[in-house]
């Protein structure tokens, strides 16, 4: 058993809400969600912080706000708007240390966050 959940999940070795896959990424729903749609954009490959991010890891990056983009529009929260966010850290609130944008949506959203 790998000690990281996501890298489980990604293994299907633990069970998950999937909503998109290929062959570098998976979404799925958060199991705790706080909007209508809360999904998980999780690269495959292991990445415990943004700060582990190299440059050559960019287009990757890149391919996590495309898929957002269309599980955003699969979930037609993409004209009402929707909200990408990185934790990084402990101050941020990260809880999994495997790189992963949240895609809220669904309901109106408050700035600043908390
Ligand atoms: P973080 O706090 O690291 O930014 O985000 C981790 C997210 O993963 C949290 O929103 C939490 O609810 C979610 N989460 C934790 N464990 C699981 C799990 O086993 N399955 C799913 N689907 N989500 C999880
Ligand atoms: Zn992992």
């Amino acid at each position: 058993m790998n000690e990281c959940i996501f890298c489980e999940i990604i293994a299907k070795r633990m069970p998950a809400d999937f909503v998109y896959e290929d062959d570098e990424i998976v979404a799925f729903k958060d199991i705790n969600p706080q909007a209508p749609v809360h999904i998980l954009v999780v690269p495959r490959k292991h990445y415990p912080t943004l700060l582990d991010i190299k440059p050559e890891d960019a287009e990757l990056m890149g391919k996590l706000i495309l898929v957002a983009n269309e599980v955003a529009k699969k979930f037609n929260i993409h004209n009402r708007g929707f909200r990408l966010v990185f934790n990084c850290n402990r101050e941020a609130g990260q809880s999994i240390y495997h790189v992963h944008p949240h895609l809220l949506g669904g309901r109106i959203m408050m700035w600043p966050p908390g």
